[in-house]
């Protein structure tokens, strides 16, 4: 018999009543670090005073109206995220895939506002993730989400992931943009090497192309900047946002230059709930808490020690633990033996990490963890290691 709750999750039999800081209290009252975040989703950490006092502050004034009026914590978050980035003007979701639905809308609009509607075809990359609606799936073009889901949204051209020559070729007059992570999370934690994005932004010029950022998951803090092209020193045309800027309550959210989004006037797109009014006093908190060189450079202080003592582990380790890669606090762990084991040797030692593709076990702590705690996480790995050996 089928489960109550739809049975498309392969879970860990765990569940947890309270969160504090990096840590999660399960309902048996076992205390586990928390290396995942909720899947880069709780930046800050759980129950962060901070948040909970926006949010319960909101939810005590106004929970709800639409976009049928102005909301102005909408507004003030927007104002706020075009005055950090390259962004002229900003749309909010629910979730990372409503993003990658308007991005994708927003790049062919343009185009058929200028007269090219031919051009409508997306350029993407093999292990990409980009959400689970039917463009999404699309985009992403992996087995494992498009197998039996019908017709999938034309347009999409997926390429091999590091393939610059093939890349090259394949831009041409039906190209409306490409779109791509600059850190793969889902995929494994690979980072796109910085001259690969610039030749993007340099190929999208020549075409006339857009070039489509998705940092849902490394965004936000995640690589020690606010986002992680900001090291490459190239700007999109579009990024689409999620993840961290919410910190565990749902949003999302496009953000686009002015010509990119020339297309969406009004009529041409919306959302319920996008942007409601519980979601951006909670956003407006985390772009505070961390969009300034404090945090971040605090980031870089953590993700540094983080990653040194990671090394030193694999090093101890070698018959689980290959390599370490990624930026920042997006860590990922290459296994010698299956991810799978790793995660759960983890969870038998209360410590929390996410698995990846490519054989990948993911770190993604709260941006906000301690060095105490960093010490800690290390000694469980070990213990973990050990118990697989
Ligand atoms: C998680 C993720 C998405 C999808 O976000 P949802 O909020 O789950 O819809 C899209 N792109 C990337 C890179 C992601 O990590």
């Amino acid at each position: 018999m089928i489960e109550s709750v739809l049975p498309t999750y392969a879970r860990i039999p765990l569940s947890f009543e309270r969160g504090e800081g990096s840590w999660l209290i399960a309902t048996d009252g076992q205390r586990f670090l928390d290396l995942g975040s909720g899947v880069a989703v709780n930046a800050l950490g759980h129950a962060h005073p901070e948040l909970v006092k926006a949010l319960t502050d909101q939810a005590q004034a106004l929970w709800h109206t639409s976009n049928v009026y102005e909301i102005p914590q909408q507004k003030m978050l927007a104002d706020k995220f075009v005055d950090a980035t390259f962004a002229d003007t900003v749309f909010f979701t629910n979730s990372g895939t409503e993003a990658c639905e308007l991005a994708v809308k927003m790049a062919r609009k343009y185009f058929f506002d200028q007269g090219q509607p031919e051009r409508v075809e997306i350029i993407t990359f093999s292990g990409a993730f980009h959400g689970r609606s039917s463009a999404a799936i699309a985009a992403s073009a992996s087995e494992k989400m498009i197998k039996g889901f019908g017709p999938l949204l034309p347009g999409f051209r997926n390429l091999a992931w590091g393939d610059f020559e093939l890349l090259k070729s394949s831009l041409d007059d039906r190209t409306a943009a490409i779109l791509v992570e600059p850190i793969q999370g889902e995929g494994g934690i690979n980072p796109l090497p910085d001259q690969y994005l610039k030749g993007m932004r340099q190929l999208c010029d020549k075409h006339g192309a857009l070039l489509i950022l998705d940092e849902v998951q490394c965004g936000m803090g995640r690589t020690g900047r606010l986002f992680a092209h900001e090291w490459v020193g190239v700007l999109p045309d579009i990024m689409m946002v999620a993840k961290g800027i919410g910190c565990g309550f749902p949003l999302g959210a496009v953000l686009a230059t002015e010509t990119a989004a020339s297309g969406m006037t009004a009529g041409t797109h919306g959302s319920t709930y996008g942007g409601n009014p519980l979601a951006c006093a909670v956003g407006n908190k985390v772009f505070d808490l961390i969009a300034n060189n404090n945090f971040l450079s605090d980031v870089n202080r953590k993700a540094g020690y983080f990653r040194q003592r990671l090394e030193a582990l694999i090093a101890r380790h070698s018959a689980v633990f290959e390599s370490v890669r990624g930026m920042g606090l997006m860590l990922g762990i290459k296994c010698a033996i299956k991810n799978v084991d790793v995660v759960n040797a983890g969870i038998e030692h209360q410590i929390a990490t996410l698995l990846a593709s490519d054989n990948v076990i993911r770190i993604l702590p709260p941006l906000n963890i301690s060095g105490d705690e960093i010490d800690e996480a290390i000694s469980r790995l070990d213990a973990a290691a050990v118990s697989l050996s």
